[in-house]
């Protein structure tokens, strides 16, 4: 995915620009290539961007440690704004719950839209914010664990993990 340069989008027809795609995308580690819909759209003194997007990530649970598959699905859209337009409060698509505080992204406008970057953003904002490899995962399953051990989840996971290094076990 190219950048855009948001002057030349000022200038396209529609002022829009829509990318189907299907590719690997710069730093996240999915299984499969992404697939999906890019949509920017200049509206003056901002931009719209819509995505819809899919792919499969390995993500580790935060449980029992153990990686799984995730099927990874992304519907966003976000209000970029044009920094050196003038702010007209009035135009801005704001609503209830959009507070103008939220518009954290902003662009120079004759500066360039980076696709991909905007992409994988919203791919990790779409991630789980608990990964579960499953709904009723048990945990980590500590073999011989004292009791001392099982007081304390923490605790059953340092005992995994010192399992997995097996330099420091003894
Ligand atoms: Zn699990």
């Amino acid at each position: 995915m190219d950048a855009i340069h948001i002057p030349n989008l000022a200038h396209h027809p529609d002022k829009r620009v829509t990318i189907d795609f299907k590719q690997l995308v710069k730093d996240l580690k999915s299984l499969t290539p992404v697939q999906g819909t890019v949509t920017v759209m200049h509206k003056g003194n901002y931009l719209e961007v819509q995505v819809q997007a899919k792919t499969i990530v390995t993500l580790t649970c935060d449980r029992c440690l153990q990686q799984y598959n995730h099927r990874l699905n992304c519907d966003a859209d976000e209000i970029i704004w044009l920094k050196d337009s003038e702010l007209i409060i009035s135009e801005l698509p704001l609503n209830q719950d959009l507070e103008l505080d939220d518009m954290v992204e902003n662009l120079p406008e004759d500066g360039n839209f980076d696709v991909e970057a905007w992409v994988y953003e919203q791919l990790c904002l779409a991630l789980p914010q608990r990964k579960l490899c499953d709904g009723d995962c048990k945990g980590i399953d500590v073999p011989q664990a004292s009791p001392e051990d099982l007081t304390d989840r923490r605790w059953a996971a340092l005992s995994a993990l010192k399992n997995q290094l097996p330099d420091l076990a003894d």
